[in-house]
């Protein structure tokens, strides 16, 4: 592959992408194929795009697949119990050695975004809302084609308090019909890795089918992606620290 593709895995819990028949209708291959897909669609050769999913061997993710990852998308929530806490060290492992994460709607609560943030990550819901997303930091590469302001017709409604440590940047704030607000698009650093959380993304309606969500996902994607990152892989070797001095 070309030098400088970025290497993203989308996972995708598929459960409900399985089991429902109104998420079937709306994502016939799955949530994580259209996720797959709109990140190829806007961002062509600079980046080669795999799935991965809960059913398989180790949930798609081996140390190979991470191993070769720059960038992992994640997408759960009925689920997220179903996660193997090995996977997870795993994973998180992989972030902290420079691996970028986008941490998506309902993976709020997965094991990998609670643990990386140390916090509950609850939050207020409500089902059956339409939504607002604000672009209250333009100049952010996040938000880059994003509008100012963007309508979800349908969409769940995720309310303050948001119980997360205070992001690094914030890059979007939402509203609903019923007055509430929400951090929607939040930054943050855990090692030498890049974290992005927007929750934007109920599995009954098309939210990942729309243009401007799609834009701020694959924004995401080059934004926590770190090329220059994975040569500081922790290890466990004392004299590393001294190797750059000597060479
Ligand atoms: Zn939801």
């Amino acid at each position: 592959m070309p030098e400088g593709t970025i290497n993203v895995t989308v996972w995708g819990e598929n459960v409900h992408d399985r089991t429902n028949e109104e998420v079937k209708s709306i994502y016939p291959d799955g949530m994580h194929s259209t996720i797959a897909a709109s990140i190829r669609k806007h961002l062509g050769d600079a980046v080669s795009v795999r799935t991965a999913t809960l059913e398989q061997p180790e949930h798609g993710l081996t140390q190979d697949v991470l191993g070769s990852t720059d960038v992992l998308t994640w997408w759960g929530h009925m689920a997220h119990g179903k996660v193997e806490d090995e996977i997870v060290t795993r994973v998180h492992q992989r972030v902290l050695e420079g691996m970028g994460l986008v941490v998506l709607h309902s993976g709020h609560l997965s094991k990998i975004f609670t643990r990386l943030m140390g916090t509950t990550c609850a939050l207020r819901w409500r089902d059956d809302d339409s939504e607002t997303v604000f672009t209250v930091n333009p100049g952010h590469p996040i938000a880059r084609g994003v509008p100012a302001a963007f309508s979800i017709p349908q969409q769940e409604m995720y309310g303050e308090y948001f119980d997360i440590p205070q992001p690094d940047e914030l890059v979007f704030i939402s509203s609903f019909k019923g007055g509430e607000v929400f951090r929607s698009g939040c930054c943050f650093t855990r090692g030498q890795g890049r974290i992005f959380y927007f929750s934007p993304g109920h599995e009954t309606y098309p939210v990942y089918h729309q243009a401007e969500v799609q834009q701020v996902i694959s924004n995401a994607v080059e934004w926590v992606y770190q090329p220059d990152k994975h040569r500081y892989a922790t290890t466990s070797c004392i004299n590393s620290p001294l190797g750059w001095m000597n060479s």
